[in-house]
């Protein structure tokens, strides 16, 4: 379903990714690991159309997608949660996520303008899909509350109801479960437990090597920029390559790697 072939983004003459190849088939659901500024959030960035690459392709299925804007691979259904919350002040939780939906439905725009039959039954349905995300997402209480009002937490979860409003086929998870406490970040396992099951497919960047280990189909580990490792839990923790650029030599700590959460990149050295 995604191919990136030796994908490179250079910043200032400084690689922040370099030569990736990434292959995810379709239900797979693919961890990312690697310590900060590894180059994790860059590479999705570069899979969803915020950044554009300097070098190689980036295939959804059979469309190659990497010169497209960022709402045209919403459109082909590439769903991204941000690593920084991202949300809309002034409106509500429902509308936050109405967005989501608004970002890939085609006919909108000309009979919205129009206001014609059409765009109230869209606005009805949209609604109504919306709800069931934030319910899905457990923040259903929180739907017409101003979305700056709701705790990091919910609006974390109010991001990923934004996401799947947009009916993805490929969804990119870029931490989402910093910030979450440990009930929290349990629901959030079991509903990406979910979501695999249906067959969606994933990638998933987590410091949480313990959430990361048991949900991932695969492993992908990046280190300055490249791949260095790929394979299953089991065999990317045996990998001494992984070892010691991120793993620190203890089998799988949880948290330890992980001081800043969404700190600058440049904060935690390398
Ligand atoms: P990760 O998500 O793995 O922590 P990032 O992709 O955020 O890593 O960053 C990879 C590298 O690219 C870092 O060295 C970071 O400083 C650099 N970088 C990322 N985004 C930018 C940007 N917009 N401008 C300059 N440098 C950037
Ligand atoms: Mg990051």
């Amino acid at each position: 379903m995604l191919a990136v072939d030796g994908v490179s983004r250079a910043f200032g003459g400084v690689f922040a990714v370099h030569k990736v190849n990434l292959t995810v088939p379709k239900g797979e659901l693919r961890a990312v690991i690697g310590p900060n500024g590894a180059g994790k959030s860059t590479l999705f960035a570069l899979i969803g159309g915020q950044l554009a690459p300097h070098a190689g392709s980036v295939h959804l299925d059979d469309v190659r997608i990497d010169r497209l804007a960022a709402h045209r691979r919403a459109r082909l259904g590439v769903g991204v949660v941000f690593q920084a919350a991202r949300i809309f002040p002034g409106m509500t939780a429902l509308d936050n996520v109405m967005v989501g939906a608004h970002a890939t439905t085609r006919a909108g725009f000309v009979t919205g303008a129009l206001r014609l039959p059409a765009h109230f039954r869209e606005e009805r349905l949209i609604r109504s899909r919306a709800l069931e995300c934030l319910e899905r997402v457990g923040i259903a209480d929180w739907a017409d509350r101003p979305a700056e009002a709701l705790p990091l937490g919910q609006q974390r979860a109010l991001q990923l109801a934004r996401a799947l409003c947009g009916q993805p086929r490929l969804l990119l998870l870029d931490e989402p479960a910093s910030g979450l406490r440990a009930g929290e970040r349990e629901r959030l396992a079991a509903l990406i437990g979910e979501l695999r099951a249906e067959g969606l497919t994933m990638l998933l960047v987590e410091h949480d090597v313990g959430f990361v280990m048991r949900l991932a189909d695969r492993v992908t580990v990046l280190d300055l920029g490249r791949v260095i490792a790929e394979g299953t839990a089991a065999e990317v923790r045996a990998d001494p390559r992984v070892i010691a650029a991120y793993l620190g030599g203890a089998a799988a700590p949880t948290s330890a790697s992980a001081p800043g959460g969404s700190a600058g990149p440049e904060g935690a050295g390398g």
